[in-house]
């Protein structure tokens, strides 16, 4: 009988020790900001905008303190707005960033231009990439640029906005996609340039507001999982009703920060897994 435990518990412990490492994503509930942790197989640490300086204040030491993170190996910004950038400084106190990557759009904001100093004095490289441009991660995994075009959008609804990074990630046949505050220009272009665009995850563009809604985006990239960053209560109503709506027609189940708190998606490559953590509630 003893043996057969014994057998029980080697098996139970190879199975545990050859499962592979898996891609975990974070998308964490920053209020009415955006902020994405994203922890590699190979034990990277990415992240995709950092939420607003009063989450970074807030949060983000807690966060890296959780991880164990010292060193983030890219920081990934979609666009010069605070609900994005914001957290940076926070950041900077608490970790090392490797490299910095940005649109590069020329914004006279107090909140971009301190990063930038912020930047320089801590010697941190930044880039610019456009689209067409292909990061390898490690192999396996691979972040795609899709946007903006090296001529940038101009004369938009919103410039900042619409010069949005928008990545890909690709991790073997699973492709989740980062359209920062990406508007309806922008996201026409995208189509455009990439028709047959497919994704199995969406962080849905600007916080769900109709300003980034295309008829028939949803069937055309056939999600299977989107993810809404937004706050409570929100003053400008998003995310829309028109968004639900077209979610819903698709059959794309949806996970919210406001209602779902904190939204961590693991995955090896192949298949998909969610959990959900209400208790991270901050909503500024
Ligand atoms: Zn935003």
């Amino acid at each position: 009988m003893k043996n057969i435990y014994m057998l029980i518990f080697l098996t139970i412990t190879v199975q545990l020790a050859s499962r592979p490492p898996l891609l975990s994503i974070h998308f964490l509930n920053a209020g009415h900001g955006d902020a994405t942790l994203i922890r590699t197989p190979a034990g990277k640490t990415l992240m995709v905008d950092c939420g607003s300086r009063t989450f970074g204040q807030v949060h983000l030491p807690r966060i890296m303190h959780l991880f164990r993170i010292r060193q983030i190996d890219a920081l990934f910004l979609s666009h010069p707005h605070d609900d994005h950038i914001g957290g940076v400084h926070a950041l900077l106190k608490n970790v090392r960033i490797k490299v910095l990557l940005e649109p590069g759009f020329a914004c006279d904001s107090s909140v971009y231009c301190k990063l930038l100093n912020n930047c320089q004095r801590n010697n941190i490289p930044i880039q610019f990439p456009t689209a067409g441009t292909s990061i390898h991660v490690e192999p396996g995994l691979t972040i795609q640029i899709l946007s903006p075009p090296a001529g940038l959008f101009r004369y938009t609804r919103s410039d900042i906005n619409n010069n949005s990074l928008v990545l890909l990630l690709i991790y073997k046949n699973i492709r989740i996609l980062f359209p920062g505050d990406a508007e309806n220009v922008a996201l026409a272009a995208l189509f455009k340039r990439y028709p047959l665009l497919r994704c199995d995850v969406i962080k849905i563009p600007h916080h769900g507001s109709r300003t980034a809604h295309l008829p028939g985006m949803y069937r055309k990239l056939q999600p299977s999982i989107a993810i809404i960053p937004c706050g409570r209560n929100s003053p400008w109503g998003i995310p829309s009703p028109l968004l639900l709506y077209s979610l819903k027609r698709e059959d794309v189940k949806i996970y919210r920060t406001d209602i779902n708190g904190t939204i961590r998606i693991d995955s090896n490559g192949y298949t998909l897994s969610v959990q959900t953590n209400k208790a991270t509630h901050f909503n500024e």
